[in-house]
């Protein structure tokens, strides 16, 4: 029997590198660990509540030793801090307000009192002042937006110089002030630019090596994978795997149904094929599977029919694939090796579908190069 291979042939490499990985769908450890130690809304919110009421009880607390031990420190700071960080909390707490209001409401009251603090503070500027102001200077910068945040470092620099003019104080610790409000803008910009950009590059890069459909590689990626497998000289193996009749699918039960019964045969390839190789959407309802050398090919092509004509997939739709199976050690080039594997697939329709073929290369009509 003759057969012709279709227009399967292995088009340019592309300009990616992707990673071994065990798992079929490779994603990137760093992007994995940012998700998980990123806080939901509500677990944000339950942080905030707990800060709150803490900073809220502390200053009370401080109201409390200052009227005992008749201090020099004005009674009303505390008092005024503590119901602050107590109206903060019931409005996080009843939910009238977004948290992040209630954040940008405590910067810009705690800003008014320490200014307050300034302002009525007779002769020079004690230290502490100051330091309080490096602390605005942060929380400024983590909370507003950053033209604003820069904005609010020159409003506090010009209240505090001004201040340090009139009544004098420790203007070395002021410069010192300025270097950290920069320094504070500076890392906040770089360094939310460059997480910004990485989270970019890496959701850029997995949109264009991934198929929308299925979850499963593209052919993009796929053909990455088969230039970087053509030199394994264990005799790396494609497996070509085309849905049966599945126009019928389409015709009968509909476009939907269509894509959900593509959804699951490509998961139950996936779980098949597990860590012995890649599978990827080579493009329609064909799926392209690599499995390294090293690994018994053959069996694991026998495994993914026998898998998919098993069991019915979701509401109870059977279908059935064909493969055409080649290695990396029959052909002479990469582009040889993906037409072989779609000659074979060819037969294996041709002989009956539902079935793997590995047909001897002289057998097909197939105008690639065969070796040994
Ligand atoms: P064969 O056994 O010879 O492979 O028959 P077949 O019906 O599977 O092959 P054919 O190439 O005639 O039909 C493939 C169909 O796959 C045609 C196309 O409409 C459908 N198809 C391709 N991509 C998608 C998709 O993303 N979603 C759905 N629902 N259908 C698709
Ligand atoms: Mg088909
Ligand atoms: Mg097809």
């Amino acid at each position: 029997m003759k057969l012709k291979a279709g227009g399967n042939a292995l088009k340019e490499p592309v300009d990616h590198t992707p990673q071994r990985s065990a798992h079929p769908h490779p994603t990137s450890h760093v992007w994995q660990s940012a998700q998980r130690w990123r806080l939901t809304e509500a677990q944000r919110r339950t942080v905030y509540l707990w800060v709150c009421a803490l900073a809220a009880a502390t200053q009370f607390v401080a109201a409390l030793v200052i009227l005992m031990m008749d201090a020099s420190t004005p009674l009303w700071w505390p008092v005024v801090g503590g119901g602050l960080c107590l109206a903060a909390w019931i409005l996080l707490w009843s939910r009238r307000l977004p948290w992040q209001w209630v954040d940008s409401g405590l910067l810009l009251t705690a800003s008014v009192l320490v200014t307050t603090q300034i302002a009525t503070h007779k002769g020079p500027l004690p230290a502490d002042m100051l330091f309080g102001c490096v602390f605005l200077l942060l929380a400024a910068f983590s909370i507003l937006p950053l033209k604003l945040a820069f904005g609010y470092m020159a409003g506090l620099l010009t209240v505090v110089g001004a201040e340090l003019i009139i009544h004098g104080g420790p203007y070395a610790l002021f410069w010192n002030l300025v270097l950290a409000g920069l320094l504070t803008a500076h890392l906040c910009t770089f360094g939310r630019n460059i997480s910004l950009e990485r989270a970019e590059a890496t959701i850029l890069e997995r949109l264009a090596n991934t198929d929308a459909l299925t979850g499963l590689e593209n052919r993009r990626a796929m053909m990455s994978r088969v230039h970087l497998a053509w030199p394994d000289t264990l005799g790396a193996a494609l497996l070509l795997v085309d849905l049966d009749r599945f126009k019928r699918i389409n015709d009968q039960l509909g476009h939907d149904v269509g894509d959900q019964v593509l959804r699951d045969v490509a998961d139950r390839l996936a779980q098949v094929v597990g860590a012995q190789g890649w599978v990827g959407r080579w493009g329609g309802e064909e799926f392209l599977i690599l499995i390294p050398g090293g690994q018994d090919s053959r069996r694991v092509a026998a495994e993914l029919v026998e898998s998919v004509r098993a069991q019915a997939l979701s509401g109870g739709v059977r279908v059935t694939v064909s493969v055409g199976g080649a290695t990396n050690a029959e052909v002479g080039s990469r582009e040889d090796w993906v037409r072989l594997a779609d000659a074979r697939l060819y037969a294996a329709k041709e002989g009956g579908r539902d079935r793997v073929e590995w047909m001897q290369p002289a057998d097909l009509e197939w105008s690639g190069d065969q070796v040994g």
